[in-house]
């Protein structure tokens, strides 16, 4: 069992204002692993006096220090990578191979981003008379998600912390586990007492009272657009500053000439990654109607290869989903698919065979002709991939553009420069160009898209 009493506060473990705990469960055996402190709005407000007694001090800390120190909690995120790893995969399913890459080692790297380039932040400049500062915002409150827990940590923290600002931490209730490591791993590192602080608890309790705290700055929040526009609604009332990323319904464009068992391949590959648990999955294939049977074909047979696994277990197989809530979300989308005239082409709604225990969803491959219908508008966020038909690459982007959401996209052509051309009439934040790998030193972020008309 990994069981946390404390809170982390002012630079010490510090018992919580009730007594309250919040049990971690395995998503793959459903059994109990651990526990944290239900925190509260006591405990926030404790957590926002130490950030903001300690704001002053870091603000002013000479920035090659502050580069210093995040290069100095990367390291120790290394060295306790393959722990973590562990930690990670029991509290979110994540296959252990893929969880030491993504989730225990990239947050180091991300870390290390932040620090080189602060190099070439211009931090103080002249313009005419006058003198430009790159003055810190003050205390970040940041609520992280659980799809990628220690990653959102190491992206909210890490930037905060370069910037001078100083962070008040409420991870996800389902994988609260890693954000004790990074808590450790800013000890080891030596970071002042303060700079980081961290409240494990329920969203609607800690999430919010760090939301309506009014010694908090900005508000960095990761997760559902439900909970992100009460985020913000409540933000708003102390004029807080607000950054949110609230997932995608990414589109993966194949066009005619494009590479199609590799285009096929990797999208089913992106589609499912962290068993389709990412904010930007390709989760929606866009087929040229002529080429719709070699398509279909192809992804039969690589959707057909995928595996289900022990997350404990080394290989390429997919998890569980997070969580009971999160499985019978993804299966209802799945029904009410098939319900209402979507196809079914690979996996489906039922429990997987030989996985009596454990939150596991079939990889599911589903047809859709019609591009407003409910499968191919919203994030299912699971293992599910709609393919949806386009007549010409005018048709495509409309479709492509036609949903709520904004954030990635993928493009597959004969020729760069052909894929380039479409990448620009995309309103998505990134679009991988035939198969490009994800950077985590780009930008990332996308646009909300009021969708008026795919038709
Ligand atoms: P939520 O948006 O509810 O949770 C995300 C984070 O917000 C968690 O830390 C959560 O804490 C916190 N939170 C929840 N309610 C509040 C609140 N009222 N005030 C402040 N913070 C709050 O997502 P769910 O876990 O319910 O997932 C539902 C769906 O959201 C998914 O199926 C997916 O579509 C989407 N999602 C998208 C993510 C992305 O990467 N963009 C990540 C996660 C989910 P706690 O967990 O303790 O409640």
């Amino acid at each position: 069992m990994l069981s946390y009493d404390m809170l982390y506060s002012a630079g010490a473990w510090v018992p919580p204002h009730g007594d309250g705990v919040i049990d971690v469960e395995n998503p793959a055996t459903e059994e109990v692993i651990g526990s944290v402190p239900r925190g509260d709005a006591v405990d926030v407000d404790r957590a926002a006096r130490a950030a903001r007694d300690a704001f002053p001090g870091w603000a002013r800390t000479p920035w090659p220090r502050r580069q210093e120190l995040l290069r100095s909690i990367a390291a120790a995120l290394r060295d306790s990578g393959e722990k973590t790893a562990r930690t990670i995969t029991s509290e979110l399913g994540m296959p252990i191979d893929a969880c030491l890459a993504v989730q225990a080692l990239e947050p180091a790297s991300i870390l290390e981003g932040y620090a080189d380039e602060m190099d070439r932040i211009a931090w103080e400049y002249d313009i005419d008379w006058s003198h430009i500062v790159m003055d810190p915002v003050g205390v970040v409150g940041a609520i992280t998600p659980w799809n990628y827990p220690l990653y959102q940590i190491a992206c909210k923290v890490g930037g905060a912390l370069a910037a001078g600002c100083t962070v008040v931490l409420k991870p996800s209730e389902l994988t609260p586990l890693n954000a004790y490591a990074f808590v450790e791993a800013a000890e080891k590192a030596g970071l002042p007492p303060g700079v980081v602080n961290l409240v494990t608890g329920h969203g609607s309790e800690a999430g919010e009272a760090l939301v309506v705290h009014p010694g908090i700055d900005a508000i960095s929040f990761t997760g559902s657009t439900v909970t992100g526009r009460r985020v913000a609604a409540l933000a708003s009332v102390t004029l807080k500053r607000v950054s949110m990323e609230l997932g995608g319904k990414s589109a993966s464009i194949v066009i005619e000439g494009a590479d199609l068992e590799r285009a096929v391949a990797a999208t089913i590959r992106n589609c499912f990654r962290n068993s389709g648990q990412s904010c930007s999955s390709h989760t929606r294939l866009l087929s040229p109607r002529r080429l719709e049977q070699r398509i279909m074909s192809i992804v039969r047979d690589r959707a057909g290869e995928v595996q289900l696994g022990d997350p404990a277990a080394h290989g390429n197989h997919l998890g569980p989903l997070v969580s009971a809530v999160q499985r019978d979300r993804v299966t209802r989308y799945i029904r009410e698919a098939l319900a209402s005239g979507a196809t079914l082409v690979v996996g489906g709604a039922d429990p997987p065979t030989g996985f009596e225990r454990g939150y596991y969803v079939q990889p599911t491959v589903i047809v859709s002709p019609d591009p407003n219908a409910q499968i191919a508008q919203e994030e299912v966020f699971g293992p599910v991939l709609c393919v949806i038909p386009y007549d010409d690459v005018a048709d495509a982007v409309r479709i492509a553009n036609g949903t709520p959401y904004g954030l990635s996209s993928g493009v597959w052509s004969a020729t760069p420069a052909e894929g380039l051309e479409l990448a620009h009439l995309l309103r998505a934040g990134e679009v991988e160009l035939n198969g490009a790998p994800f950077n985590v030193r780009a930008p990332f972020g996308g646009l909300a898209c009021p969708v008026m008309d795919v038709s």
